[in-house]
């Protein structure tokens, strides 16, 4: 007999991060457990199968380890838990480090009712959200529909989203375990990227595959430049050092934090599949070298990052197509190379070219193409979305 737990059914990305948490806490705790993750709706049923029970302590234990050390982390103002915090200003990070030390004892409490909390019949997210009394508000840069950060921070019309503490503990735990995170800085903007996969049919190891690809991907990626939302899955696939061919049906969540001047809000959501990107990076790099190049430098200040979304469009949404895409890019290389006599073109391989084009034609060939979907239309006039 497994276990079985199901996520409350908070708006996403919410229970995406609540569902990686538990997943990789699972395996932590017990490396031997068979998982097999299932979303349903805004839901997901994890099946856990082990010899014995699952030692709910053990998972506890496991993931608010690595939550403390970044807490510490956090009390000297660096660290995967401030950067993921995004762009607001006036946080202290000292006031911000106890937040989450309190945070983490909560979720003690809660913690050994996690089967019950989380199981069909229990309503668990009836109590939270916008109507939610008596709960912390939470500790959110992590869902856009949310409307706000962190309170005290900043002042926001919306009434403020209640989470309990054992979703947020489990999302935050998703955030660090599963997730890559994007900063940048342009022009009076200053922006949080974030991404998290999307396991829709996943099981054991390729859970654990997902959340590494991503997780491995983070603090570090900072750019002085205006980066458009759907650059972002591609400067986080391109630098790493492998791609492993990931098992199951999964996709994509990115969003996109923006504060300019004193605003500070959402700038774009996005759901996308995750397979085409996955299989165009892998494909890319093993034959040749200049995918990591070609994307750095379209990101850089010479270049343009929209390119870099122009190429996740043509992949996972099948338009533009890759014709386009490759001469849009063919074009800004070869006008640096005029200017400068650097050898950039070379960076678009031959390669990259003709993998772009197989993938794109595996997957949207003689399909009629998605477009842009209606979820990401926000960032219109921040990419190449217009
Ligand atoms: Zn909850």
């Amino acid at each position: 007999m497994g276990t079985e737990l199901v996520t409350p059914g908070h708006p996403p990305p919410l229970d995406t991060l609540i569902v990686m948490g538990i997943a990789v806490g699972v395996l932590r705790a017990h490396p031997a457990a068979s998982i097999e993750v299932k979303k349903q709706g805004f839901s997901y049923r994890i099946t856990i199968d082990i010899d014995g029970q699952v030692t709910w302590d053990r998972v506890y234990e496991a993931l608010s380890e690595r939550m403390l050390f970044e807490v510490e982390r956090l009390s000297y103002g660096w660290g995967n838990l401030y950067s993921a915090f995004g762009p607001q200003r006036g946080i202290k990070p000292k006031d911000l480090s106890g937040r989450f030390e309190e945070l983490v004892e909560l979720a003690r409490k809660e913690f050994p009712k996690i089967a019950q909390e989380y199981s069909e019949q229990s309503q668990h997210a009836a109590r939270e959200g916008r109507g939610g009394k008596k709960l912390p508000t939470a500790y959110l840069s992590i869902a856009p529909w949310a409307g706000k950060y962190f309170a005290g921070t900043y002042k926001y019309q919306k009434k403020p989203y209640a989470l309990c503490p054992l979703c947020s503990f489990l999302a935050w735990s998703g955030i660090l375990s599963s997730s890559s995170v994007i900063t940048y800085v342009a022009e009076g903007k200053r922006g949080t990227i974030y991404a998290v996969p999307d396991p829709i049919r996943v099981r054991d190891y390729d859970l654990a595959l997902l959340a590494l690809v991503f997780s491995e991907k983070k603090g570090e990626r900072r750019f002085r430049n205006d980066i458009p939302l759907l650059a972002a899955p591609l400067l986080i696939l391109a630098s790493g050092e492998t791609v492993w061919p990931i098992g199951g049906e999964y996709g994509l969540y990115v969003w996109k934090y923006e504060g300019a001047g004193n605003f500070l809000g959402i700038k774009g959501f996005a759901q996308l599949s995750l397979s085409p990107l996955l299989e165009f990076v892998a494909r890319a790099k093993a034959r040749g070298k200049y995918l990591p190049r070609l994307i750095g430098y379209l990101a850089s200040r010479k270049g343009d990052p929209s390119l870099i979304a122009l190429i996740t469009e043509c992949l996972a949404y099948g338009e533009p197509d890759p014709y386009t895409v490759v001469r849009s890019i063919w074009s800004l290389l070869s006008r640096a190379e005029d200017e400068r006599g650097r050898r950039v073109l070379r960076w678009l391989d031959k390669g990259v070219a003709e993998e772009l084009f197989e993938v794109w034609k595996k997957y949207w060939e003689g399909h009629r193409a998605g477009g842009t979907p209606s979820s990401a239309t926000t960032v219109a006039g921040t990419g190449s979305w217009t």
